[in-house]
């Protein structure tokens, strides 16, 4: 169990629920920009957003910004302390720093004292990549080197009793990263913002940052996460609420869609139908889970678990709440029957769709799936077919 600290109006650790951060990638000095992207970020997900704070019109640019925001802002400071001490008078709720470019003592505790003073916490951000020098010649690049560096300036915090930091030890590699924050763990009580930094571009910088960051989460280490992806910051925003919600740390928002991976029974284009269902869901906040599967033989059962979902046979959809089929439809109306079902099965609950149900609806789609188990049997992919062919080839 971490301490909780508060960042504005969004509590860090002791058990709050894990938060997600995203940053913006707009010049901070153009605050409307910025501001845009602020609240692009807030729609996708994000709980907290950080602006960089490099220059005074990146200060400006956030005094101007900050009353405006829907979220609590974090000022990013490199190299220059008095920017840290001008984005508090801009009223950020959070500073972030980087001890391996702000290196004097003197000036890392007049921010710390300046910001107890305001009542801001402080991300102390260690990274991989800009280590103090002295402790990478004397640990390397390993785990030991990140907690060395996280603890080093804890104590130039401890020293002018500043206790409301949160901290993060990123590194781009996966495995170094996971044991930096398991090690940290065990030896401080500070809440942790999880990351895999400069993970690079979608897909593989998905997957790198939800390897580190779902390994560590659980594990129950974690109080606020950060996608660091090459790619639009909406992105990590998503990805980051996405992966809370499928690991159940937050409540489910937006639908979560599952889908078969489609096979030789498939009776439509899975990956187009569900293509097309994933945009169309995309803006409407329906907080249940969705399914498309291939063929009424296997899907409706599958799938049962699915608050709602929709599966194809000879030619028709076969549309299920809880794995009863409530109404079928033709093919080409799938994904507009599924959305139609979602918005009022969130409205009106399952009880009363299912009591709307049509009827004979049931007694319709078994007769399709009988019909296609008559048609294909129980080898829809030929598999034992192409055996034959293949050994009479061989004979011959
Ligand atoms: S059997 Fe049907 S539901 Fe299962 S993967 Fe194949 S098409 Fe999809």
């Amino acid at each position: 169990m971490t301490r909780r600290i508060n960042v504005g109006s969004v509590p860090v650790g002791g058990g709050s629920p894990v938060t997600v951060q995203s940053m913006t990638t707009t010049k901070t000095a153009d605050h409307e920009a910025t501001l845009a992207q602020i609240y692009a970020l807030a729609g996708a997900g994000a709980d907290i957003v950080r602006c960089t704070c490099n220059d005074e019109g990146a200060a400006e640019g956030l005094a101007r910004l900050v009353p405006r925001s829907p979220v609590p802002i974090v000022a990013d400071i490199h190299f220059q302390y008095r920017l840290a001490l001008a984005a508090l008078e801009a009223g950020v709720a959070c500073l972030r720093l980087n001890p391996g470019n702000i290196r004097n003592p003197a000036h890392i505790k007049t921010v710390a004292a300046e910001a107890l003073d305001r009542g801001v916490p402080i991300r102390i951000g260690v990274n991989a990549g800009s280590l103090d020098p002295d402790i990478e010649e004397r640990y390397g690049l390993t785990p030991e080197a990140l907690v060395a560096s996280a603890q080093r300036e804890l104590a130039y915090f401890d020293e002018v009793g500043f206790r409301d930091v949160k901290i993060s030890v990123k590194a781009s590699n996966v495995p170094l990263m996971v044991d930096a924050y398991r090690m940290l763990a065990e030896v401080i009580d500070a809440p942790l913002h999880l990351g895999v930094t400069e993970a690079g571009p979608p897909p593989a910088g998905l997957i790198k940052a939800t390897a580190g960051i779902a390994t560590l989460l659980l594990d129950g280490i974690g109080d606020t996460i950060r996608y660091s992806l090459t790619a639009d910051p909406v992105e990590e925003a998503r990805a980051g609420r996405q992966l809370l919600e499928a690991l159940g740390l937050r409540e489910r928002k937006n639908v979560d869609l599952i889908a078969c991976p489609s096979c030789g029974r498939a009776e439509v284009d899975v990956i187009a139908v569900a293509a097309k269902a994933q945009e169309a869901f995309e803006t409407r906040k329906l907080p249940i889970q969705v399914a498309i599967m291939g063929c009424v033989v296997n899907g409706p059962g599958e799938a049962r678990s699915a608050d709602l979902g929709i599966a194809a046979g000879r030619h028709r959809g076969h549309l299920f709440i809880r794995g009863k089929v409530v109404r079928v439809v033709p093919e080409d109306e799938m994904v507009d029957a599924l959305i139609d079902e979602a918005e009022k099965l969130v409205a009106e609950g399952v009880e009363a769709r299912l009591a709307a149900a049509d009827a004979g609806a049931e007694a319709e789609a078994e007769a399709d799936r009988r019909a296609l188990l008559e048609d294909k049997g129980d080898d829809a992919n030929a598999s034992e077919a192409k055996v034959e062919l293949i050994r009479r080839t061989v004979e011959t």
